[in-house]
């Protein structure tokens, strides 16, 4: 099960095999033989969803049982609840009964709770709940569940019986919703606190941080061939070539699976480099979704990357007059990139003077 499906709008990857699923449904059917072993359960299904959960935990069930289904429906529009649910088709009489409501899946319990008091109505001798999944952090109910298969976060899920708009129930595997990527540039002159937020940022949004400057430093200190390419330019605080950047991000891109996003850390740098950049991207059906611009005025810059340079030992940091050659480089090549993404839509300008939680919270309010 390694493919990624579309179901209308939405895209869903793999997130529980027909295997882990049979096995748990035996586990369940196993307690279910034990509990009721001398009884004989009335199953009742759920419909539409539980409806293969259900089959397949009737297959595994070896002591004499009874199944009767129902389906629930939902009105809208009530002054108190705003939904209340009706519980419909149930023609069997219950009473006296040990019944085993059989569910796809709990989530807040507000529907489970309703079929619960009706039928409880109806007198049953004992009742209980199974669910194939279930989502504690959802489940707003005190009603017990007594058997579960999976317990599972608050994601969207569909497939063997649960749908996304009617479709999907087909699916003999349970898919979870993919959401879009989020795509980063986290944007500004030399000194504008770029390397700190996008940590922040990569941990707040589970992305991979791609910091060329780190890159082209990890590469001098172990001497390789494009350490040593880049270090004259490093060195002078110039630009590396273009294209030695953008093959080095090519291959990260390349290297990088099952991520939820990138953050781009000082690149792209020129507008060549932003025209490479869209492009590696849309080869893999990827885009930047924001680019967020720290502003900074420059005295402050350098006095900050002086700081840095104190501390980090960097040769770039700690010459005042290679710092003014950077910003210089970055007025003239790098700015020009605000218009190119204010032209897709994409550019905010957020205040990078503060502290630095203070900065992360104007980011975050950015991207929200
Ligand atoms: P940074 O750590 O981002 O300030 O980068 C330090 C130095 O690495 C820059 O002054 C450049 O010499 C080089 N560098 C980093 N990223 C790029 C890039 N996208 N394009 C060209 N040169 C870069």
């Amino acid at each position: 099960m390694e493919k990624e499906i579309t179901l209308g709008d939405k895209t869903f990857k793999p997130f529980i095999s027909k295997e882990k699923i049979d096995e748990q449904i035996s586990r369940v059917a196993q307690e279910i033989n034990r509990d009721y072993k001398g009884k004989k359960p009335l199953l009742v299904g759920i419909l539409n969803g539980s409806v293969m959960f259900f089959s397949d935990l009737l297959k595994k069930i070896d002591i004499e049982c009874e199944v009767a289904f129902l389906r629930v429906s939902s009105y809208k529009g009530t002054e108190t609840t705003g939904n209340v649910k009706k519980v419909l088709g149930l023609d069997k009489n219950i009473e006296g009964s040990d019944v085993i409501i059989i569910e796809d899946i709990v989530d807040t319990g507000i529907t489970l709770e309703h079929i619960v008091n009706d039928l409880s109505g109806s007198k049953p001798n004992s009742l209980k709940v199974a669910t194939l999944l279930f989502k504690p952090n959802a489940y707003t109910k005190d009603y017990p569940i007594d058997y579960v298969g999976f317990e599972v976060g608050n994601e969207f899920l569909v497939g063997f019986g649960l749908d996304y708009n009617e479709i999907g129930r087909n699916l003999d595997e349970l898919y979870i919703i993919k959401e879009p990527m989020l795509n980063i540039i986290l944007f500004g002159p030399p000194g504008a606190g770029k390397g700190t937020q996008s940590e922040l940022i990569q941990e707040k949004f589970n992305l991979t941080h791609l910091s060329t400057g780190d890159m082209f430093r990890f590469h001098m200190k172990n001497d390789t061939a494009l350490g040593k390419k880049a270090k004259e330019y490093m060195e002078a605080g110039n630009l590396v070539p273009d294209q030695l950047v953008i093959d080095m991000i090519d291959n990260k891109l390349s290297e990088s699976h099952d991520t939820d996003g990138f953050i781009f850390d000082g690149f792209p740098r020129t507008p060549d480099q932003a025209t490479a950049l869209d492009e590696l991207l849309a080869k893999k059906d990827w885009e930047i979704s924001k680019m967020v611009s720290l502003e900074v005025e420059e005295n402050e810059l350098v006095k900050r990357l002086l700081l840095r340079g104190k501390d980090s030992g960097r040769k770039d940091d700690s010459d005042e007059s290679i710092i003014r050659n950077r910003m210089a480089v970055y007025n003239k090549e790098t700015a020009p990139l605000k218009d190119f993404y204010s032209n897709q839509g994409k550019h905010i300008g957020v205040d990078g003077i503060g502290t630095i939680e203070e900065i992360n919270g104007r980011i975050n309010s950015a991207l929200a």
